[in-house]
């Protein structure tokens, strides 16, 4: 696909994220046929443009690529390899990518399955949280062939102002984890620092201002910082999708026998949120650890 084309997607996963996603590929003018699980919730986009599928194998039935947004692993592997997976059905004119978050192993697998019947798979997870989606201002990380980089870079430039490959198939995956572990600890250190300014009588929102002009600003300050200091604990990105993350992170790091304290830290302090029923908070909500440390509740 050298010049732009109208390309026929099927998009697999209409959550948070992947809803988005949709809408600004068919607002780019592709021919969109969405699938969800949750019943209803395709149809609910048919306004907007999407096309809803009947089941998973309709909206991949004629689709040049089939495009996935789901929440961890096994559901991947239920979409493509699993017993009622698209791997018999997937022909080579067509390409997979995988936007979700998973493990970089299990991507690597499916892509090897899904190339010995001829199908290119290209991971593409992403960042920029939903306002990024909404927008198509996501950064894109992309691992598999350059040639199938190069097919998909036009449909992938419909979500992302940032699309970049990062080498071979799981690559992707493994930039996704260095990225959510940057975010996690950026979060962490937010919040340790609203939890020491409110303690000290300080009014957190001046103090944010100031640290958002000097070399303390972050994304996180200048997305999350309101969220944390008005105490809205709502997602956004969820804490159980955080932890999948992280999980993933210290697995890797497991694996390749490299130490990452701060992230085991900030993956304690998640833990100790979700045993407190956090689970569906957004990931911001690491300040009500804070505020549990320092009787600040409420
Ligand atoms: P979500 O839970 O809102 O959406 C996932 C959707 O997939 C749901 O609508 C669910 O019903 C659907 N689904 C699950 N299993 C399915 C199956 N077998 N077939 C069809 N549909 C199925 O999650 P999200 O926030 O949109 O995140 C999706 C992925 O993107 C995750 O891997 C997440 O880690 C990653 N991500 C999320 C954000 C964010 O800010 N929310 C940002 C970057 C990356």
């Amino acid at each position: 696909m050298g010049i732009w084309h109208m390309a026929r997607i099927g998009f697999i996963g209409l959550g948070v994220m992947g809803r988005e996603m949709a809408l600004n590929l068919a607002r780019a003018g592709h021919a969109v046929t969405g699938h969800d699980a949750v019943p209803g919730v395709a149809a609910g986009l048919a306004e907007q443009g999407i096309t809803p599928a009947r089941d998973l194998a309709h909206a991949a039935e004629g689709a040049e690529f089939v495009i996935l947004m789901l929440p961890d692993t096994p559901q991947v592997e239920a979409v493509l390899t699993g017993p009622e997976g698209l791997l018999p059905r997937l022909r080579p004119e067509q390409m997979v990518i995988d936007m979700s978050t998973i493990s970089p192993v299990a991507t690597r697998s499916m892509g090897e399955a899904l190339a010995a019947r001829g199908v290119a798979m290209l991971d593409a997870p992403v960042s920029g949280g939903a306002a990024g989606a909404k927008g198509a201002r996501l950064s894109i990380m992309v691992g598999g062939e350059a040639a199938a980089f190069a097919r998909a870079k036009p449909v992938l430039e419909a979500m992302g102002t940032k699309v970049v490959h990062v080498g071979e198939i799981g690559n992707g995956q493994t930039v996704k984890l260095c990225n959510q572990l940057v975010c996690a600890i950026n979060i962490q250190a937010m919040c340790e620092a609203v939890a020491l300014a409110r303690a000290s009588g300080l009014d957190p929102a001046v103090a944010r201002e100031v640290l958002m002009g000097g070399s303390a600003n972050s994304w996180m300050l200048e997305n999350l910082g309101p969220m944390v200091l008005a105490k809205d604990a709502s997602a956004g990105f969820r804490i159980d999708l955080k932890l999948k993350d992280l999980r993933l992170a210290n697995d890797l790091a497991f694996q390749k026998g490299v130490p990452l304290p701060g992230t085991a830290l900030v993956t304690s302090l998640y833990l100790e949120a979700r045993a407190h029923g956090e689970g569906s908070n957004g990931n911001q909500a690491l300040f009500r650890v804070y505020d549990r440390m320092t009787a600040q509740g409420g």
